[in-house]
């Protein structure tokens, strides 16, 4: 039997099948699916390699006693544990109690546990992963454009512009299948200009590579901006037509003059001024951002310092042409739609907008005013866990806080402060093994849910095998609990249900779905939100007329770079940054148990010329230190990597003991990609 589905990882959501031959699931391609033709990296292709695997939870685990041994329980014996938990933190007030979400989670999923948060606890306190990737570039663009859609264009239109400019997105590494429209866009006789502190597999594929010191990303927007306005490249009718706020934007560019962008950035004023030409002779320009220039406190800033580039230029709203996010995380988008946001309620509606409440309170069943006001953000949360009157109980799905949280030692010891830590996960991932009940989970192919993908295009995982016995689908999950709790709002758990419950509490909101069906996904190869109506075509292409504020212009708004919050110093002398590698995802709780991915384990990048100066040699052990913690590591000496910089990959516990908590003022944005570390032999 054959059952069409999306990879269980990133947010490319690649089209796959699956065919069940007796208990095994093979993956196989599905080549009419447009986002990927067929093509999976190897990731979705040994991604049926976590079924069966010998670590899978199937029975929920209790903790009797702080510091004693994990043991076997029924699900009644540990939600019932759960819920006495809950009610005995909340006697201190409702926020006693946390949420902690992802962005890998299904649609219905992250509105259910919205829900379970606003209404079954009454909590504010609820927020999730995806803060910690690509809330920068959504605070971004809700404040130039009015609306955050990853990408306002399907990603197939990047073969059709004339210049793509990549900034901090290694795309050849993190979503090799999207690789393609680089190579049809170059054959094709386009250009790509590659903006990263390393020389990536992406960074081979451009015929720019500016190679910035980290963290400088929006003093090179801003030198590029300098260039393209002196060059008479700006389209003077489209920023009177079309925007607002250009007038400050340009007077603050004025000052940004090429030999200065070079002392800031390291980048050459040669390279900078051939990357204006190009910008400036080029009718059809993109520009995408991703986690690399989005992961600093000053994230928010720097994606628009970027945005300012394309709006001056008059690209977005053009066809092929634009500004847009390559988000991370396979449901990042959909995860922040729905509710599982402190700020948010489903349809991208706003917390603390009274008609917003009004409309979600309704469909609920429950009056306005009992809903709890914003939250705080997913960092903040975390460190308020167990002390200061913060939250006693915290529950977490699909999370591995453990090894993904910046500062990670703090938080760790924020989790143990807890009194009671629920992890609902399909392993014992490093933060389940903390917790004081652990719930086994469906995964993937054992579950129906949708996700909305990088392109803001809705689609559907179909439920291809059952589960292993003794597990049960995080919305049983939540279900369970709720009624535990004696909430009377309605909980389903068949996720159709989820869904046409979901539809209706976003319509009228930003991102509506309320005109989408798992028929339609079926059908239409995905439905690109916003879709109000059954009749509605859905909107592949967003701003062609007008952008989604409220007069319709975008905004340039007046950014200044200031640089990381750490820089190096004596005691400090390098730049850390960290990143993936393209065979594992995220925290790596899946892709470090899929036999067939290698698990290299953490390793620091560093160039030859600092690789001299410390003493160290490929392969051997190099120790980096932050002010927050100490990492050991074998070395990788290359020379694609600035040799003021070192880099680590995130997916093994250690990176993020490294990394500065700094928050994003706007977006609470932690600097994951850039900290002061020393490094020695
Ligand atoms: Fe596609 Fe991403 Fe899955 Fe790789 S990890 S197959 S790029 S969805």
């Amino acid at each position: 039997m054959t059952t069409r589905t999306h990879c269980p990882y990133c947010s490319l959501q690649c089209g796959m099948t699956l065919e069940r031959q007796g208990r095994s699931l093979e993956v196989a391609a599905w080549p009419e699916f447009p986002v990927n033709e067929g093509a999976l990296c190897r990731k979705g292709w040994t991604a049926a390699g976590l079924r069966g695997h010998r670590e899978r939870l199937t029975t929920p685990l209790v903790r009797d006693e702080e510091g004693g041994e994990l043991r076997a329980a029924s699900w009644d014996e540990a939600l019932d544990r759960v819920a006495a938990g809950l009610r005995a933190a909340q006697v201190a007030g409702p926020d006693a109690v946390a949420v902690f979400g992802g962005g890998g989670l299904t649609n219905e999923k992250a509105y259910l546990l919205g829900k379970l948060a606003r209404v079954a606890l009454g909590t504010s306190r609820i927020d999730y992963n995806g803060r910690w990737c690509m809330s920068s570039a959504a605070t971004a663009g809700n404040q130039a454009f009015g609306i955050d859609r990853g990408l306002p264009f399907p990603l197939a239109d990047l073969e059709h512009a004339d210049v793509v400019v990549l900034v901090g997105s290694n795309l050849a590494e993190t979503k090799p299948p999207a690789a393609r429209h680089l190579d049809r866009l170059r054959e094709a006789g386009g250009r790509v200009v590659v903006v990263d502190p390393r020389r990536t597999a992406t960074a081979d594929r451009a015929d720019l590579f500016l190679q910035p010191v980290p963290g400088t990303d929006l003093a090179l927007a801003l030198g590029l901006l300098h260039l393209l306005d002196a060059a008479g490249a700006v389209d003077e009718e489209y920023v009177a037509a079309r925007t607002t706020g250009f007038a400050d934007v340009r007077r603050r560019a004025a000052s940004w003059w090429p030999e200065r962008v070079e002392r800031v950035t390291g980048v050459p004023v040669a390279e900078l001024r051939a990357t204006a030409e190009l910008l400036a002779g080029s009718p059809r320009v993109m520009v995408l951002t991703a986690r690399g220039a989005e992961q600093h406190s000053q994230g928010t800033a720097t994606v628009l310092g970027w945005i300012n580039v394309a709006l001056a230029l008059g690209m977005p709203g053009r066809a092929y042409a634009g500004y847009g996010c390559l988000t991370g995380q396979g449901n990042g988008q959909g995860g922040r739609e729905h509710g599982q946001k402190s700020d948010q309620l489903p349809g991208y509606r706003m917390i603390d907008d009274p008609a917003a409440r009004e409309h979600v309170a309704r469909v609920w069943g429950v009056a306005p005013e009992t809903l709890p006001g914003k939250g705080v953000s997913a960092y903040e949360l975390l460190d308020s866990l167990g002390r200061d009157h913060g939250p006693s109980a915290l529950l977490v799905f699909g999370s591995n806080i453990v090894v993904s949280a910046p500062n990670a030692t703090r938080v760790t010891e924020r989790l143990a402060a807890l009194d009671l830590l629920v992890v609902a996960d399909i392993v014992l991932s490093e933060t389940a093994a903390m917790a004081d009940v652990v719930l086994p989970v469906t995964q993937w192919a054992e579950e129906t849910g949708t996700m909305t993908n990088l392109e803001g295009r809705v689609v559907l995982r179909e439920r291809a095998v059952a589960p292993p016995e003794g597990v049960r689908t995080d919305l049983e999950v939540m279900a369970g609990l709720a009624a535990r709790l004696g909430s009377e709002a309605s909980f389903p758990s068949d996720p159709e249900e989820v869904f046409a419950e979901l539809r209706r509490a976003s319509a009228g909101g930003r991102a509506d779905y309320s005109g989408i069906s798992y028929d339609r996904i079926r059908a239409e190869h995905g439905v690109f939100w916003p879709c109000p109506a059954p009749e509605h075509p859905g909107t592949p292409r967003l701003f062609a007329d007008s952008f989604a504020t409220p007069d319709g212009r975008a905004r340039f708004v007046d950014v200044e770079h200031v640089g990381a919050a750490e820089r190096p110093d004596e005691a400090f002398p390098v730049h850390l940054t960290t990143g993936r590698v393209l065979a594992q995802y995220q925290s790596g709780a899946q892709t470090r148990r899929v036999r067939d991915l290698p698990d290299t384990g953490p390793f620091v990048e560093l160039h030859p010329m600092l690789a001299d100066r410390i003493g160290a040699r490929d392969g051997a052990p190099v120790v980096v230190t932050t002010r927050r913690g100490e990492l050991k590591a074998p070395a990788r000496v290359v020379s694609t990597i600035r040799p003021d910089t070192v880099f680590v990959p995130f997916h093994w516990v250690g990176a993020n003991r490294l990394t500065h908590d700094a928050l994003d003022p706007a977006s609470k944005m932690p600097e994951f990609k850039v900290c002061a570390a020393a490094v020695r032999a």
